[in-house]
């Protein structure tokens, strides 16, 4: 379970108790907008025209609750529509890494540049509506499924929705809930499988269509057959995207443009499959210790 979402959790059970009369669409938008205390600099300029070119400057970071630094001296520099995997043990800082990119916290120390633009002097509404998320847990709010998915891209009609849901590999079992697009999920409504749930949020990044992308253990929840579902989805999503994935199966990661292995040490090792197995070292050994099927996360 990433932080964020324990921290939206508080957020959606703090709100719910004094904001009664919000609809779920309502609620759920305050919420993911504004998780946290980041704001607009002053003059913050909109990014447009992404390529999707990702620097990490010499960044650091320290939750402002803590006073040793989660990531520190962090140099990465990811190419337009290159996947980038991390691995690395729990609490190394991997989902923290990501997460500094949507600002939902602020580095503490260097920069971190989109197309050369320090992500300070952005907007934080221009610079979220250019990068989509998938996660490990799903939040969906009370509403329909159409409501759900539109949600990627405010305001699209049902057939952008529907192609959206075609690309995820969710149209058909949507096509079978009792009233197809219109049934209604959330707290009290139609009870969705976890790999069901993947799907609708898949559809909802296919169709906000952004040039980044973030996977942090979309996958990990899954039993076996629902993921082997979802990672084809996830395969189609990320083509011709900037894509950091954090993955719990080394058959995810083989195939990145840049393997990197987090521990509380910083980045110990950055290269491609090939690189790193050449190089004899972490990587090397943890591909030889597991197999195809290996769960990463419980064994590293
Ligand atoms: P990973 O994704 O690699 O498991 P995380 O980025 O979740 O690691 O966590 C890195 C470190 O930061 C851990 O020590 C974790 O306890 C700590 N941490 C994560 N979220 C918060 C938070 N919201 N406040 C304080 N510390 C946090
Ligand atoms: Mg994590």
């Amino acid at each position: 379970v990433t932080t964020l979402l324990t921290s939206i959790r508080r957020v959606v059970e703090f709100t719910e108790q004094f904001q009664r009369g919000m609809t779920g669409i309502e609620r759920f938008i305050e919420i993911m907008d504004e998780p946290l205390e980041i704001v607009d600099t002053p003059g913050a300029k909109k990014l447009k025209n992404v390529k999707g070119d990702i620097r990490f400057d010499h960044v650091g970071f320290m939750y402002s609750d803590d006073h040793t630094e989660v990531l520190s001296n962090i140099d990465l520099h990811v190419e337009p529509g290159k996947n980038i995997a991390l691995i690395g043990p729990s609490g190394s800082g991997k989902s923290t890494l990501c997460n500094l990119i949507p600002r939902f916290y602020d580095v503490t120390s260097g920069r971190i540049l989109i197309d050369g633009q320090d992500i300070k002097d952005l907007t934080l509404h221009s610079l979220r509506s250019e990068i989509g998320m998938v996660q490990q847990e799903v939040y969906l709010f009370a509403g329909s499924v159409f409501e759900n998915i539109a949600y990627g891209l405010p305001g699209a009609d049902k057939d952008a929705v529907e192609t959206a849901a075609k690309q995820a590999g969710a149209h058909d079992f949507i096509m079978g809930l009792p009233e197809g697009y219109d049934t209604y999920v959330g707290e009290r409504g139609v009870k969705l499988s976890g790999g069901q749930k993947q799907r609708i949020s898949i559809a909802r990044v296919f169709l906000k269509n952004p040039p980044i992308l973030i996977l942090d253990e979309a996958t990990s929840a899954l039993d076996n057959e629902s993921e082997r579902i979802v990672q084809q989805s996830l395969e189609k999503l990320t083509v011709g995207r900037t894509t950091f994935t954090i993955a719990h199966r080394l058959t995810t990661i083989r195939n990145a443009d840049i393997i990197l292995v987090l521990t509380e040490d910083g980045i110990v090792e950055q290269g491609t499959h090939r690189e790193l197995m050449a190089r004899g070292g972490i990587y090397h050994d943890l591909y030889q210790l597991y197999t195809e099927d290996s769960d990463l996360n419980e064994e590293f």
